[in-house]
């Protein structure tokens, strides 16, 4: 049978769309190309670990995450607010949010990471924040992280250096900072707001749970569109599907960019996962290396945040790298050792490389994002339409809203063709 609607690619922004059309009633075929859904959004076991793609976490403020998420059914596991700061000269302290956890008071207060008026003003920042609505803060002006650290919100060179540079590196995919201050602010405000977490399995219960309840049969895997013809796709294998109405749900570098103009610039990222019977970091808690010429950017035991990320008595340690590097993988393993050696001891050499994941197209550029899905953007042609988090931001929360109101548009269209036939 012939669905009413085709929609190409099972990551967030894919399922969103297809949990919205199934709310409002309209049927669909939705086509992924690999073998399960998730997208960019995914947990692989091996040997009982989970291993995320790239380290990724839900931030419980995301408003399109609350819409459509079951937060106790994920089992959500937190991070404490802040970071562990590794300093160049082999010391490290904390810092903290005392007003969500007042254990970090004190080691705040003493932090090496900025002086007293710096903590002042990361306080003063969320309240700033909070008075401010997310669409006002992507009413902003453009301009970029790095420009409006020191000057407009007054941070120290040292406090930039040592917390937010390798922090917001971190999320952004990219060391110069140079992805919009919208984004920084909607970050800021997001982490000051709810609770940064993982679901205890893996990340991958997020697209698991927006599919449940979906009908099996309208969810095609390891379906690769290849062409896509007026009203018909064509997949790898030579077979056709058609539909009055076609989502392309791909990421920017793939189907979408040959039938919109998209920004397909991206960041990209490494991370690297090692086992470890003496986790290196017991709090659950971020770590950064603050080492400006550093090559890993974060690590955490990731089996302490979420028990379920590895069999009992062993610890999952993850790192992030920040870019693309060009060296062989064990030139990097060996670097990324003598670097963490300074911090966590000659204990290092022993833990055990586990896993090695190169994602090349990670997070789409952000130097300029929106939070307003133009109506063009969403409509390519009458019966061809695109969602995706390179619409708005690199983010769950914008990959969700862009399916969603992708799937409300195409709704409309749909209900507006069969009021016009009766
Ligand atoms: C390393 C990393 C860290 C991140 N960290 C965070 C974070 O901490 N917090 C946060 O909020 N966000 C984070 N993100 C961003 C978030 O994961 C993405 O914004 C979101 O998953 C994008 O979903 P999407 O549906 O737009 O695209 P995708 O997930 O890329 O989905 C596109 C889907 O289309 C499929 N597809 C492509 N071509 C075809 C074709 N021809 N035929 C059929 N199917 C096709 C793909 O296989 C894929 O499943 C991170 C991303 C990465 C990679």
């Amino acid at each position: 049978m012939t669905p009413t609607v085709i929609i190409i690619g099972g990551g967030l922004s894919g399922l969103t769309a297809a949990r919205q059309l199934q709310a409002d009633g309209i049927d669909f075929l939705l086509l992924e190309a690999t073998e399960r859904i998730g997208g960019r959004v995914k947990t692989d076991v091996v040997d009982s670990f989970r291993l995320d793609y790239g380290f990724q976490v839900l931030l419980t403020a995301y408003p399109e995450a609350k819409r459509w998420l079951d937060y106790n059914e994920l089992n959500l596991q937190t991070f404490l607010p802040g970071a562990l700061l590794l300093y160049p000269d082999g010391t490290k302290d904390r810092i903290g949010d005392p007003f969500r956890d007042p254990g970090s008071f004190f080691p705040t207060l003493f932090s090496n990471a900025g002086g007293l008026i710096d903590k002042l003003r990361i306080l003063q920042l969320k309240f700033r924040l909070s008075k401010m609505s997310i669409a006002e803060i992507f009413e902003q002006k453009e301009v970029s992280t790095k420009e409006i650290l020191a000057r407009e919100y007054g941070f120290s060179p040292k406090m930039i250096e040592r917390f937010f540079a390798p922090f917001y590196s971190g999320i952004f995919l990219e060391k110069k900072l140079a992805t919009s201050r919208r984004m920084f602010d909607f970050v800021f405000k997001m982490f000051g707001e709810g609770q940064t977490a993982v679901p205890n399995l893996g990340m991958e219960e997020i697209p698991k749970q927006l599919a449940q309840g979906l009908p099996k049969e309208a969810i095609l895997t390891g379906a690769k569109v290849n062409r896509i013809d007026r009203q018909t796709v064509t997949l790898s294998d030579g077979s056709n599907f058609s539909a009055p109405h076609i989502i392309v749900a791909t990421e920017a570098i793939g189907l979408v960019k040959e039938f919109a103009s998209v920004n397909i610039e991206y960041q990209s990222t490494i991370h690297l996962h090692f086992i470890t019977d003496k986790p290196p970091i017991n709090l659950p808690l971020i770590a950064l290396n603050t080492f400006p010429k550093r090559i890993s950017n974060n690590i955490c035991t990731i089996s302490n945040v979420a028990k379920g990320y590895a069999p009992d008595g062993q610890h999952l340690v993850s790192i992030s790298i920040v870019g693309p590097v060009n060296i062989p993988t064990s030139d990097l393993i060996k670097q990324v050792r003598k670097e963490l050696e300074l911090w966590f001891g000659k204990e290092v050499q022993d833990w055990q490389h586990f896993h090695t994941r190169k994602i090349h197209y990670a997070l789409p550029d952000q130097r300029k994002v929106q939070n307003k899905i133009l109506g063009h953007q969403l409509k390519i042609r009458d019966g061809l339409y695109a969602c995706g988090d390179f619409l708005l931001n690199g983010s769950i929360n914008a990959s969700m809203r862009t399916g969603r109101q992708v799937a409300e548009l195409v709704s409309q269209e749909v209900v507006g063709l069969i009021n016009n036939r009766s």
